[in-house]
Formats: C-alpha cells, structure tokens, sequence
C-alpha cells in the first residue's frame, strides 16, 4: 500500500484583537465577514481545513480572552469568559491586511447570533490557527463532503488544488439559492445537495450520494458536517469500503443536541 504522508504542522498561537471592515451576504444563510487591524500582520494559514477560535461578547457584553498559560488557557479574575466557536480562514489578504470568514447564519448561538447582526466598525477577537493539516499531494483522488459549515473550507481546498488535481466534491445546503462559485483549476466534478425544508441533523443526502460513488485508485477522503453525521460516514469508508484510517479526515464541524460525543 502506498503511505501518502500527509503532515501536521504546528504554529504558535496568537491572539489578536481586530475590526469588522466589510459584511456582505454571499447567500442568504452565508454571510463574509472581513476584518482586519495592525494585529493581523503575521497572520498565517498554511492549509484549507485550518481553524481559528472566534471569541463572541460574554453575557456583559464584554471580549474576555483567554492567555495560554504553563496549565493551560487562563482568563482575566472575575471575567466571565467569551464563547468562542471554531471558524475557518477562508480568505487571507495579506496586502490589503484582511481576512474573510464566512458564517453561516443557522440561527442560533453566539456566533450566529453576532455574525447576524455585525457591522463595519465591530470588534473581533480570535486565536490561531494553531496548526495546519497537510494531505499528501500524491493521492490519484481528492473526495471532499460537507455540509455548508464545510464551504468555506471546502472553497479553499478547491481554489488552492494546481491544475489537473482530480477532485469529487459533494456539498449538501439548504437549498439551492445557498450556492456559491467555488472556483477551482482542478479537474473537479462538484454536486450540490439540497436539503429543501429537511433539517441538517436528519438529512442523509451526503451519506446516499457517498454509497453512490464510485472512485478509482487511491483517494484521500476529507468530511466535514454535523458531528454524528461525520463519524457515520467516516465508519462506512472504514467498514464497507475498507478505506484505511489515514486516508480519512472526517471533522464533526458543528454537534446537534442530540448527537452523541464526536471523535476527531
Ligand atoms: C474546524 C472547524 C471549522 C469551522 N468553520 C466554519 C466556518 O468557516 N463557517 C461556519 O459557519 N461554521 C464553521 N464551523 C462550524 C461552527 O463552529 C459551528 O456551527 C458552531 O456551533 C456555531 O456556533 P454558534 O454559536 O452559532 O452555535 P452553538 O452555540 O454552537 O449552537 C447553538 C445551537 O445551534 C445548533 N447549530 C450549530 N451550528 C449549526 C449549523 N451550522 N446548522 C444548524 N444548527 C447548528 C447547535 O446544535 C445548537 O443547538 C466550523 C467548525 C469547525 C470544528
């Protein structure tokens, strides 16, 4: 079997404080954040699937962040800390000294709920990324799956893939108006699944589309989407297709209330 190394790079961690700089709506449930400030000089993402910790106002309405201290992250005494929530870099500008992060407005939580109301001028606060996951560049095939927590990344693997990569991407959203350009020199066949009124939790559209397909030679299986959903589909590669465990990155990005823990 070939080993197809794929590496894990750390960096050290930053905090930064920034500004909200332009908010437009992409869709009408994915709305681009860009923010920026002299504290996002430095800034680095070396992978797609990297992360960053958002910090949102604390019941206060205060940013509380956190230090990364000998034991671990401390926070300010008396503070009540600031919800953070992981979100992707999606677009790095270092000449124009910003960064787009896209939300997805699902309607609930803190960061659903700030990334609804932002406005130019807001204050950001973030961490990371922390460290960058690299796939091994010599798979014969790039099988991307994700529901629209999932996009932002899913835009930059495509829109970073050199030409001639082969990819197979399977979006699932909410409906169809929830479709972006996700431009791409790959030689990649994209399908979008729409879930039409069914709730993200119950849907088994990117699991059917994933019993459908077909792929040949080595392929490196990234997934992304609701926690329970993610593992499901990370066991059947496992199980049915007998797709060995490093060839898989399966992520649960966001957790129903109900679904059981997530691993990964
Ligand atoms: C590595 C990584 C990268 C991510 N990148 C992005 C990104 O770039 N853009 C993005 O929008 N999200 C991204 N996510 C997902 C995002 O972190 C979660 O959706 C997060 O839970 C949102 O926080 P919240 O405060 O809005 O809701 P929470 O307070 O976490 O949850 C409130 C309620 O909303 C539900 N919920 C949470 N997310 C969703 C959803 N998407 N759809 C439906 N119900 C939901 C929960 O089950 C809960 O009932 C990423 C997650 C990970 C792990």
């Amino acid at each position: 079997m070939t080993q197809h190394e794929s590496r894990r790079l750390q960096h050290p961690v930053v905090f930064r404080r920034l500004q909200v700089v332009e908010v437009h709506d992409l869709t009408p449930l994915m709305r681009r954040i860009v923010v920026g400030g002299p504290e996002l000089e430095g800034f680095h993402s070396g992978a797609p699937d990297d992360h960053i910790k958002v910090f949102f106002p604390n019941p206060d309405g205060e940013y509380v962040t956190m230090k990364l201290g000998a034991n671990g992250p401390e926070y300010p005494a008396g503070k009540t800390p600031s919800p953070m929530r992981d979100y992707t870099p999606r677009l790095f500008d270092a000449a124009a000294g910003t960064l787009a992060i896209d939300f997805v407005l699902h309607g609930d939580g803190p960061a659903s709920t700030w990334a609804a109301q932002a406005k130019v001028g807001d204050a950001f606060a973030m961490g990371g990324p922390r460290g960058s996951f690299v796939p091994a560049d010599d798979f014969d095939h790039y099988v991307l799956i994700g529901d629209e927590t999932a996009l932002p990344a899913i835009g930059r693997w495509l829109g970073e893939m050199p030409a001639g990569r082969k990819a197979t991407v399977l979006i699932e959203v909410a409906n169809a108006a929830e479709q972006q350009p996700l431009p791409t020199q790959a030689d990649a066949s994209v399908t979008w699944l729409f879930r039409d009124g069914l709730a993200p939790e119950k849907s088994e559209l990117l699991e059917n589309a994933l019993d459908d397909l077909e792929i040949a030679g080595d392929a490196f299986w990234w997934i992304a989407c609701e926690s329970r959903r993610s593992r499901m589909m990370r066991k059947f590669l496992e199980g049915h297709r007998a797709v060995p465990k490093q060839w898989i990155r399966s992520t649960g990005y966001w957790k129903h209330d109900e679904s059981v823990e997530d691993e990964d």
